[in-house]
This record gives C-alpha cells, sequence and structure tokens, in this order.
C-alpha cells in the first residue's frame, strides 16, 4: 500500500461520523497521523481503536467546535503532541432544512453557529500550524466542506445553503491569499451522502422529501467523498483543486 501522505499530521473535525469518520481512516490508510475532533467521545474512541488496528496512528479530542477557546487547547495540544497540523478537513456541519416561515430561530443559529462560526474558529486555531508547515515543508492543505447547496437552488434550504456559499466563496478568497504561501484551500462540494446527517432533520415535508430522494437515486457513501479527499491531499504540491463537486450519478 503507497503511503503518500507519511510524515504528513492532519486534524479533521465532524469526525465521530459520516464523512469526518470515514475521511480520517483514508488519511491514516494514506499514511497521515490523524488528529479526530467532535463531540461524542466514545465514537471518537472507537474510530481511534478501528485507525490503530489498521496500522495507522490517531489521537482524539473530544471539542465542540463552536468553543473557540476549546479549540485554541485542541490545537495547542496538537502543537505539542505532533508539531502542528499540515492538513485541516473543516467539516463539522448541520443541516436543518425547513420552511423559511417555520424554521426555528434555534436551528437557523445552530447552523450559523456551527457551520460558519464553527469553521472560522477552527480556521483561526489551525491556520497559523499550516502556514507554518508550508513554509517548512512546501505544502499544507486547508479543506472546507461546503456542499452543492453552495450554488444550488433547493426550496426550504436557504439557511444552510448561505451557510455553504458562505464556506464555498471563503474557500476561495483564502486560496488567493494562502496559495502564495504553499497552503491549499479547497472547497469539497458533495452531492446527498447518506450519513446522519439526514437524521436531525426535524421538518415533515423536508423529511418526506428526504425520503423520495433515496428511494429515486443511489446516495453517495462517506466513503466515496473520504476518497475524494485522499485524491486532493496525495496531489503534487503545485495541484490544488479549487473546488471539488461530487454528485450521485442520478442527481440533477
Ligand atoms: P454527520 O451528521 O454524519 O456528521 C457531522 C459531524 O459534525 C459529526 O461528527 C458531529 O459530531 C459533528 N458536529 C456536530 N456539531 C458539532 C459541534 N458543535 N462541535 C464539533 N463537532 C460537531 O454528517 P456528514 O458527515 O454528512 O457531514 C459532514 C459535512 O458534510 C457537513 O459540513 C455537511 O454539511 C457536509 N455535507 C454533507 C452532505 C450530505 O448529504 N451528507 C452533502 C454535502 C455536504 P458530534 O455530534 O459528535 O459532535
Amino acid at each position: 500500500m503507497s503511503r503518500p501522505l507519511a510524515r504528513r499530521v492532519a486534524v479533521v473535525t465532524g469526525a465521530s461520523s459520516g464523512i469526518g469518520a470515514a475521511s480520517a481512516e483514508k488519511l491514516a490508510e494514506l499514511g497521515a497521523r490523524v488528529v479526530v475532533l467532535a463531540r461524542r467521545a466514545d465514537r471518537l474512541a472507537d474510530l481511534v481503536a478501528r485507525i490503530e488496528r489498521d496500522g495507522g496512528s490517531a489521537l482524539a479530542i473530544a471539542t465542540d467546535v463552536t468553543d473557540a477557546a476549546a479549540l485554541a487547547d485542541a490545537a495547542a495540544r496538537v502543537a505539542a503532541d505532533f508539531g502542528g497540523a499540515d492538513l485541516l478537513l473543516n467539516n463539522a456541519g448541520v443541516m436543518l432544512p425547513a420552511p423559511i416561515e417555520e424554521l426555528a430561530a434555534d436551528q437557523w443559529k445552530q447552523q450559523i453557529d456551527l457551520n460558519i462560526t464553527g469553521l472560522m474558529n477552527t480556521i483561526g486555531a489551525f491556520t497559523p500550524q499550516l502556514i507554518g508547515a508550508a513554509a517548512e515543508r512546501g505544502v499544507a492543505d486547508l479543506i472546507n466542506t461546503s456542499s452543492i447547496a453552495a450554488r444550488n437552488i433547493f426550496p426550504n434550504f436557504a439557511v444552510y445553503s448561505g451557510t455553504k456559499a458562505y464556506v464555498t466563496h471563503l474557500s476561495r478568497h483564502l486560496r488567493a491569499e494562502l496559495g502564495a504561501r504553499n497552503v491549499r484551500v479547497s472547497a469539497l462540494e458533495p452531492g446527498i451522502v447518506g450519513t446522519e446527517l439526514q437524521n436531525h432533520v426535524t421538518d415533515p415535508g423536508a423529511r418526506e422529501w428526504l425520503a423520495g430522494a433515496r428511494e429515486s437515486m443511489e446516495w453517495l457513501t462517506a466513503e466515496d467523498v473520504a476518497r475524494t479527499v485522499g485524491f486532493i491531499a496525495a496531489m503534487p504540491p503545485r495541484v490544488n483543486f479549487q473546488q471539488v463537486t461530487i454528485m450521485p450519478t442520478g442527481q440533477a
């Protein structure tokens, strides 16, 4: 097995399930030491055990990414234990679609708090490490998980889509800002992926829409997206995917 990410240190947020968990396993398989962040410590412990059983190296740090101080502590631990991160998969997110007039205030706040503020807290905590690693070793990666919702129009997804449009546009700007310093910035834009993301949806109409979408096409798996993350990270340093859109074949 080739290990193109040997000597790299990857931090993955939203790693306790779905795309984050699968990507952490893929990055470890490709040789990176992986630091996994999410709130559910038991899930992270299981993930670390799986990675270690398969010969990889991983560290779990139970963290709420909406808490900037907790993220600063996590970054300090990564610096102390591993000398800093050179790959960040900034992936924690939540999707709570509903008609705008029915969208509970706590649900739109939760999406903005996690998908925007949590994302920014993570960038704030780890970007200095990415810049330092890139200066030393010539490459670092910031991969932000956006969504096709950043550009496509889905009624009832206005707030979620707004947060993901932020992620994609921010990523393009950061790419221009950091590329000259050898930090590659990518926006990863999946179509629909079968994960726990859909389980949090409470709006009956949105749940029905999702059930119909599940019947009408085969969704992506988290492993499909993880392979894409590994592909992005394993490219030679001169290659930067600005945006990567990965869709189920049957999704329009
Ligand atoms: P999951 O629900 O499986 O994963 C979400 C992850 O975010 C979990 O690990 C969860 O862990 C973590 N998380 C939630 N809240 C917090 C918090 N406050 N602090 C730290 N971690 C948190 O969904 P996906 O894997 O599908 O989602 C990953 C990303 O992919 C999201 O950004 C999502 O928007 C995006 N995406 C998903 C698509 C899909 O169809 N599934 C399509 C396009 C984009 P915990 O609860 O343990 O904290």
